[in-house]
C-alpha cells in the first residue's frame, strides 16, 4: 500500500475539579486501562494516546490547539467518566479542525447493586456527563461521532476502528494530489468538475500535465529495469498468449512494465497518490495504460479514466480509509435483465483493479477498439463476493452529491472466454428496479468506486466532515 503519514488519536477523558484529587486520581487509572486495553485489542488500526484529563476550559482548549498543529494525530475520542460542565468545552470544540468520536461508555458495565452508595454514583456518572457534553457537541453542530457501548466488547471496538479509518482518510484528503495526463474525453459531462471547489472542500490538488512529460519518463526506463520488472509478472500471473506469437506478447507487455516504471517515478517525484488517463490524448505513447494502471491500483494509487479526477481521489481517498482491501474504480457497462438474474456487467475497457480479484489474475494481450494503438496488455480476472457499497461524486454545478449504494458482489457463475477484461457483479439494493432508478434519478456517474470493505456509515462519516451533500440507496 502506497504510504500515507504515521497517524495516532488523543483520547481526552472529561472530568472536573469538584471531586477532588482523590477522585481524579482514580479517573486517571481508569482512563489509562481503558486506553491499554484497546490498544491491546488488535483492532484499533492506530494507536491511542491517553492525555491529561480535562479539568477546566484550559486545559481543554490547549488540548485542541495541539491536534490541530500536530500532524501526526488525526482525531480525538472523548469520554466523560463523570459529568464535565460543557461550557469548558466550548472554545476548544470550536478550534477542534479534525474528527471527534464521543465514545458513550463506563468504566464499569454493571452497577454493583449490593454496594453501590453515593460515593461510586457520583465517581460513575457517564451518563450524566454524556448528555451534559453532547448538549453542546449538537450545538456547535460539530458533526461528531457517537460511538455507545461497554468499551470492552469487541462490536464497540470495531466501530471505534471504522471511525479510525474515516478518521485518518479525511486528514489524508488534504493530501491528494491528482496528476491528469491530458484532458476529460470530449463531449463527456459527468466527468467534469470545479477543481477550485474540490480543493476548498476535500482538499484535492488536481494538476494537468501534457502526456508528452510522462513520455519523457518512458524512453527514460532502461532496458535492464523493464526486464526485472517483467520477472516480477512471471509470479504474480498466469500468461497467456492467445493468439500472439511468445516474442510479440512479450514485448506488448513490456512497454506496460515500462508505463509502470514510468508513471510511478513521475507520481512519487512529485508527490501524486492518484492519476487520470485519457485514451484520445495518447501522443507519443504506443499502447493506452493497461496492465500498468492495474497493477498501480494494487498498489494503492487512485485512478479513473477519461480524465475523471474527481474519481480518481475519491479511489484514493477510499483506498486510504479501506487499507486499499478489496476497494477500486469500476464503471457501469451492461445490463443483465433476465427475471430474477437483473445485474450489471461492471469492468472497464481495461483499467479493473486487482484489489478486487477473486482469482490469479491472467495476463493478456487483446486488440482496444478505441484510441487507435497497439494491442495493449492487461490483467484478466473475476471480482470476488461480499457486501459492500459503491460510491460516486458529480459536480451539480452549486454544489458537489455523493451517491452511495450498498451492493452485494457475486462471483460470476458462467465463464465469458472471449471477454478481454475484468469483470465484477453485484445485486444493487434495494432491487435492480429501484437502485437503478434512484442512481439515474439522482444523476449519479458512471464512474464509480466500489468497495467491499467499507460500510455506508463510513462515507456518510466522511461527508459530514467535508459538508458533502449525500444520497444513500439501500
Ligand atoms: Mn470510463
Amino acid at each position: 500500500m502506497l504510504k500515507t503519514a504515521q497517524k495516532e488519536f488523543w483520547f481526552i477523558v472529561g472530568s472536573q475539579h469538584l471531586y477532588g484529587k482523590e477522585a481524579l486520581a482514580e479517573v486517571k487509572a481508569h482512563a489509562q486501562t481503558m486506553t491499554d486495553a484497546l490498544n491491546e485489542s488488535g483492532i484499533l488500526p492506530y494507536p491511542l494516546v491517553l492525555q491529561d484529563l480535562a479539568v477546566n476550559a484550559d486545559t481543554i482548549t490547549n488540548m485542541m490547539k495541539e491536534v490541530n498543529y500536530r500532524d501526526e494525530v488525526a482525531g480525538v475520542i472523548t469520554w466523560m467518566h463523570t459529568f464535565s460542565p460543557a461550557k469548558m468545552w466550548i472554545r476548544g470544540t470550536k478550534l477542534l479542525q479534525k474528527p471527534l468520536l464521543h465514545l458513550a461508555t463506563q468504566f464499569n458495565e454493571s452497577i454493583p447493586w449490593e454496594t453501590i452508595d453515593m460515593d461510586f454514583m457520583n465517581l460513575n456518572q457517564s451518563a450524566h456527563g454524556d448528555r451534559e457534553y453532547g448538549f453542546i457537541n449538537a450545538r456547535l453542530n460539530k458533526q461528531n461521532k457517537i460511538v455507545v457501548g461497554y468499551w470492552e466488547r469487541p462490536e464497540v471496538q470495531q466501530q471505534i476502528a471504522q471511525w479510525m479509518d474515516v478518521a485518518a482518510a479525511y486528514n489524508e484528503s488534504f493530501n491528494i494530489k491528482v496528476a491528469r495526463f491530458g484532458d476529460n474525453m470530449r463531449n463527456v459531462g459527468v466527468t467534469e468538475g470545479d477543481k477550485i471547489e474540490a480543493q476548498i472542500q476535500f482538499g484535492w490538488t488536481v494538476d494537468y500535465f501534457g502526456i508528452g512529460d510522462l513520455v519523457q519518463y518512458v524512453n527514460a526506463v532502461t532496458e535492464e529495469e523493464i526486464n526485472d520488472l517483467f520477472a516480477e509478472y512471471a509470479d504474480a500471473y498466469e500468461f497467456v498468449y492467445g493468439d500472439y506469437s511468445a516474442e510479440d506478447w512479450e514485448s506488448s507487455v513490456k512497454v506496460q512494465a515500462s508505463y509502470e516504471i514510468a508513471i510511478k517515478r513521475f507520481l512519487d517525484e512529485g508527490g501524486y497518490g492518484a492519476f487520470t488517463t485519457n485514451f484520445e490524448d495518447l501522443y507519443g505513447m504506443k499502447q493506452l495504460p493497461g496492465l500498468a494502471v492495474q497493477r498501480l491500483m494494487a498498489q494503492g494509487y487512485g485512478f479513473a479514466g477519461e480524465g475523471d479526477w474527481k474519481t480518481a481521489a475519491l479511489d484514493r481517498l477510499l483506498k486510504v480509509m479501506s487499507h486499499n482491501q478489496s476497494t477500486g474504480f469500476m464503471e457501469d457497462y451492461t445490463y443483465e435483465l433476465a427475471p430474477g438474474r437483473e445485474s450489471v456487467l461492471q469492468s472497464h475497457m481495461l483499467e479493473v483493479d486487482p484489489t478486487l480479484a477473486v482469482n490469479k489474475p491472467k495476463l493478456i494481450v487483446s486488440p482496444l477498439g478505441i484510441g487507435n494503438r497497439e494491442d495493449p496488455a492487461r490483467l484478466v480476472f473475476d471480482g470476488k463476493q461480499g457486501e459492500g457499497v459503491v460510491v460516486s461524486m458529480a459536480d451539480f454545478g452549486t454544489h458537489y452529491k455523493l451517491l452511495i449504494n450498498e451492493v452485494s458482489a457475486f462471483e460470476p457463475e458462467v465463464p465469458a472466454p472471449n471477454l478481454p477484461v475484468a469483470r465484477v457483479l453485484w445485486n444493487i439494493k434495494p432491487n435492480f428496479q429501484e437502485g437503478v432508478k434512484a442512481w439515474i434519478e439522482n444523476g449519479g456517474g458512471h464512474h464509480t468506486v466500489l468497495s467491499l470493505n467499507l460500510t455506508t456509515d463510513q462515507i456518510v462519516s466522511y461527508a459530514k466532515l467535508v459538508n458533502l451533500e449525500y444520497v444513500i440507496i439501500k
